[in-house]
């Protein structure tokens, strides 16, 4: 059977003309003079390519072709349009409406049948894909109709791709963007309670799932339960160390009264990006919903990867410039400008912190003895001894060399020396290995808190380093506390 094209071009000359030659090559040929009259014989008469002119009355190649691009029923039929319009965005459109071939009218008619065969052999249409668009019966009405939905769908989909994309000034306001999305989700979703997260890139920062009860005061045991739901199904891709969650947006009213089990949707997409969590999202609902056969579902996620994705890559370059790249530990500068906010903190609203400085004995011995590799992975393991063994809320530094520090906010000295003490009995106890070296390592350790004398906060350093200072002369492996 020969392949069957329908020509759809409203010049009766060019239309005969290009009849006449196709059939001449053996070729089967349906036409149409418009592009509704078109659309409808493309169910009729199920071709095999479409050859489609540009300028047309009524709705114009263009259109025709997102319209049958955009339709399942359709989407498989190959397109050639032909046009007279010769500048850069007439070649831009003709892409971006989904044609395979945009040629120009001026085109000799055997090059045009070599790119007729090329395309048809390239792009077969099946059988049952035709036997589909039989059994349909397409009006001039319902064709307009339909060309109006696929136009309107294009144009909402921009809106609502723009939307989103507007929520890119906010990356570096974690709450006000996190608030923008909910804003925007909520206008167009059905859902009680949604959720949003965005996993800390590093073991420093906070993980927290910010919740949208719609302003309604939710029990506190009804969002513990999407807690716990939303991170044990993320825990399937990374591991979240102490999640929190935090509810935005101002509440109003008494506490609304229904329980986890009254969700009837419950849903929870992990956005991954590169093989990495960068962030989730959830939505419950007491109605049922099937979510993803929302029509705009599909564009949300795609829409709000790209978000997490700026937002996860704005963050991990953030932080590359606080972090220490060997540790992991927030690097010096941090540690200077922290120290000085907390110094003046504790100045407008009187509180303690204590400060540490740790240095590892006869370092130098061991760069010396097993290489300047051992050295690093020592570091690198006193590092995460320390990371593992203060709250949340300390503040960890490396702060030279092998040098670390520790701030301890609201925490008095006598309470700092606890930790301190069980830390530098940790390393004491640890058994370093690396490349089949065994070694004990120990530190001397120099604390101080924020006396009301001092008048700087680089006092608050210069006694915690004296004191370290003693340690050092007094035998190592031990902690001195600063005495005024
Ligand atoms: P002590 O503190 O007990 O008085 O003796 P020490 O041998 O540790 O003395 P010092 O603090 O003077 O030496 C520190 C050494 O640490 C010198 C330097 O080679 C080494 N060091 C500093 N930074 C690094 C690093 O990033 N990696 C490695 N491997 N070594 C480092
Ligand atoms: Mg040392
Ligand atoms: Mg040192």
């Amino acid at each position: 059977m020969s392949p069957r094209i329908l020509v759809i071009e409203d010049s009766e000359t060019q239309l005969k003309f290009l009849k006449d030659k196709l059939e001449s090559k053996g070729l089967e040929v349906v036409t149409a003079v418009d592009g509704i009259e078109g659309y409808q014989k493309v169910y009729e008469a199920h071709p095999d390519l479409i050859i489609a002119d540009v300028v047309m009355p009524n709705i114009n190649g263009y259109q025709l072709c997102r319209m049958l691009k955009n339709t399942d029923d359709t989407k498989k039929i190959p397109i050639i349009l032909l046009t007279i319009l010769d500048k850069k965005i007439d070649k831009f459109w003709g892409k971006k409406s989904g044609a395979q071939l945009f040629l120009s009218k001026s085109i000799d008619f055997e090059e045009l049948y070599g790119h007729v065969m090329s395309v048809i052999k390239r792009y077969p249409v099946d059988q049952e894909y035709k036997e589909n668009l039989q059994h349909q019966i397409i009006t001039r009405d319902s064709a307009q109709t339909h060309l109006n939905n696929v136009l309107n769908d294009l144009l909402l989909k921009t809106i609502f791709s723009n939307e989103f994309r507007n929520l890119s000034d906010f990356l570096n306001y974690e709450k006000v963007m996190v608030e923008k999305i909910f804003s925007l989700l909520s206008s167009f979703m059905e859902y009680n309670v949604a959720g949003i997260f965005f996993p800390s890139p590093d073991s420093l920062g906070e993980n927290i799932l910010y919740l949208d009860t719609l302003g309604r005061n939710v029990s506190k045991r009804v969002l513990s339960d999407i807690h716990y739901d939303f991170f044990k199904k993320l825990s399937e891709y990374k591991e979240i160390k102490s999640p929190k969650f935090e509810i935005v947006r101002v509440l109003f009213g008494k506490e609304v009264e229904y329980e986890y089990s009254d969700f009837a949707s419950k849903i929870v997409i992990p956005l991954i990006y590169d093989k990495k969590l960068i962030g989730g999202i959830c939505f419950y609902t007491k109605e049922d919903i099937n979510y993803s056969s929302f029509k705009f579902f599909d564009i949300m996620i795609t829409e709000l990867l790209t978000i997490f994705k700026m937002k996860y890559q704005y963050s991990e370059k953030e932080l590359m410039s606080v972090l220490d790249g060997l540790t992991g530990l927030y690097n010096r500068r941090q540690f200077e400008l922290n120290l000085e906010q907390e110094f003046n903190r504790t100045k407008r609203h009187p509180s303690n912190f204590s400060l540490a400085i740790l240095d590892i004995d006869f370092f130098k011995k061991v760069n010396d003895t097993y290489g300047h590799q051992y050295g690093d992975y020592v570091l690198k393991a006193v590092a995460d001894i320390l990371k593992n063994s203060f709250r949340k809320t300390d503040l960890l530094y490396r702060y030279g060399g092998e040098e670390l520090v520790i701030i301890m906010p609201e925490t008095y000295i006598d309470n700092a020396l606890i930790p301190i003490q069980r830390l530098r009995q940790a390393i004491e106890d640890y058994e370093f290995d690396y490349n089949g070296i065994k070694t004990h390592q120990t530190v001397s350790i120099g604390l101080s808190m924020n006396y009301p004398e001092f008048e700087t906060h680089t006092a608050i350093l210069k006694s915690a380093d004296e004191a370290l200072y003693k340690a050092k002369e007094s035998g190592r492996n031990r902690v001195i506390v600063y005495e005024q």
